[in-house]
């Protein structure tokens, strides 16, 4: 059924605490850990317990949970003291999305060029 934990998902594991992980916050639809491999002094992944393959697949099956991602997102910045930081979500191989369970990077602590390239 849509939005059921799947076996071979990482952040599935992650969410039901069969993988550990460094866990910064955690409400009813979402938890926020830090990433294994941090791209900036804070990197966070903010993701929804529900499993959807991407943010966007996520947002048209669950328009409210993905709000409570987006708002962890900026309540998690606050308790990091981020005056600046940027939100991404890889959205396919191409774009460098591996691991296929909606997630939103929360990158911050240091300057950030735009393009991203
Ligand atoms: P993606 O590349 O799919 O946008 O992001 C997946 C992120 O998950 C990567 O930044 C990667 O470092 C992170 N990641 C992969 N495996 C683990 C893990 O076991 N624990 C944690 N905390 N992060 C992971
Ligand atoms: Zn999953």
């Amino acid at each position: 059924m849509a939005g059921e934990p799947q076996d071979d998902c990482l952040f599935c594991k992650i969410v039901a605490g069969h993988i550990p992980a460094t866990v910064v916050r955690e409400t009813d639809t979402t938890v926020a850990f830090r990433d294994i491999n941090p791209q900036a002094p804070t990197h966070i992944l903010v993701i929804p317990k529900v499993h959807y393959r991407d943010a966007a697949t996520l947002a048209a099956a669950e328009p409210a949970i993905t709000a409570d991602m987006l708002r962890e997102t900026g309540v998690v910045a606050g308790e990091e003291q981020l005056e600046s930081y940027r939100v991404v979500f890889n959205t396919g191989s191409g774009a460098g999305q591996t691991v296929f369970h909606a997630h939103a990077h929360l990158l911050g602590g240091r300057g950030m060029h735009w393009p991203p390239g």
